[in-house]
């Protein structure tokens, strides 16, 4: 009776595993023509510098817009394009195209590309940048490369290798996510890098204001979180303003939590509240629209009500 049990379950489990696996494999299937069938989009984000009052820089996120399954967001495909190697290929094709774009931007706004620790690992990474620029011939300054902390636990010497030769190109990289990975503080002594951008958790756990003017409503764990946010939020913003470099928040989805990052000193800020990521086509109405209204809209929130 047990055995027979057991059997069943087994046979459950093998169903259920080759779902699974299937709907995998079909994935799979799909991400590999969607390059050549031309199904990748790019969207770019603003990053809004406060000290200039103005856009200097756009980051590129990819969409995948697949003709059976819809618009698909990097969350859902960008793991399996990494574990099969796809992020090879995706990877340098976002690189091209977002410099081919961003050649086309007025030549203070740099473009930011996400590079995901698969493609840090190949030792090719810094000829493949080297040549998409002088093809496309951005300049090197206006390039920022966005890794995130993962990167750091692998092979130190192919990763300092690289990020040495970036440098000496005069790329910029940044330091996604920060705060959420690893050992952050000892890895940025150790690798040179030029930008953290503060995770958008810790962004997002600051304080609202009190419509009372009292403290943010609620018991003393919200609290906790919300100050604890900030001295993250503080800690990292004085950290990248002692290296002399320039420190970015992301996930900026209120005119509080804009106004708070500038009080903290935090240079750039990008989110919801600055602007969505859209196509190529709108970088240029985004630009002039924020340039002349964020000022503005920080302004009338600083006069007394
Ligand atoms: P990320 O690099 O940290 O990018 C920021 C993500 O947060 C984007 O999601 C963006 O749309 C979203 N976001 C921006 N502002 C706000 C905000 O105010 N509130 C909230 N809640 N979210 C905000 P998206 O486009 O879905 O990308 C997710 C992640 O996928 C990216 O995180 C990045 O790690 C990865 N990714 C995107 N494009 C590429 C790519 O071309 N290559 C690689 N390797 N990874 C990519
Ligand atoms: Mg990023
Ligand atoms: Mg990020
Ligand atoms: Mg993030």
């Amino acid at each position: 009776y047990a055995a027979k049990e057991e059997r069943g379950m087994f046979a459950f489990f093998e169903a259920g595993m080759d779902e699974s696996l299937r709907e995998r494999r079909g994935l799979e299937a799909d991400l590999r023509l969607a390059l050549q069938r031309d199904e990748f989009e790019l969207y770019y984000q603003p990053l809004y510098n406060l000290p200039e009052d103005r856009v200097t820089a756009f980051e590129t996120l990819i969409r995948w817009n697949s003709p059976s399954r819809g618009r698909v967001m990097p969350g859902d495909f960008i793991p399996l394009a990494e574990q099969t190697g796809l992020i090879i290929p995706i990877g340098e094709w976002v690189l091209r195209t977002a410099c081919a774009e961003a050649v086309k931007w007025p030549a203070h706004i740099r473009v930011a590309v996400n590079v995901s620790s698969v493609q840090f690992k190949d030792k090719r990474l810094a000829s493949i940048v080297r040549e998409v620029l002088e093809r496309t011939g951005l300049a090197p300054e206006r390039l920022e490369l966005e890794i995130t902390e993962t990167i750091l636990l692998q092979d130190s010497e192919t990763v300092l290798t690289t990020l040495l030769d970036l440098h000496a190109m005069g790329v910029r990289v940044s330091m996604d996510d920060f705060g959420t990975g690893y050992s952050s503080l000892s890895y940025l002594r150790r690798f040179p890098f030029d930008k953290p951008k503060i995770d958008r958790s810790f962004v997002g756990d600051l304080a609202a204001p009190a419509a009372n003017g009292d403290m943010a409503a609620g018991g003393e764990a919200p609290w906790r979180l919300t100050r604890s946010a900030l001295l993250i939020v503080r800690a990292i913003t004085g950290l990248g303003s002692g290296l002399g470099i320039t420190t970015t928040a992301e996930g900026v989805e209120t005119v509080h939590q804009f106004e708070q990052m500038r009080l903290e000193g935090c240079k750039e800020v990008q989110g919801y509240f600055i602007g969505l990521p859209r196509p190529a086509s709108e970088i240029a109405s985004m630009c002039s629209v924020l340039d002349a209204s964020l000022p503005l809209r920080a302004a009338a929130r600083q006069e007394p009500s």
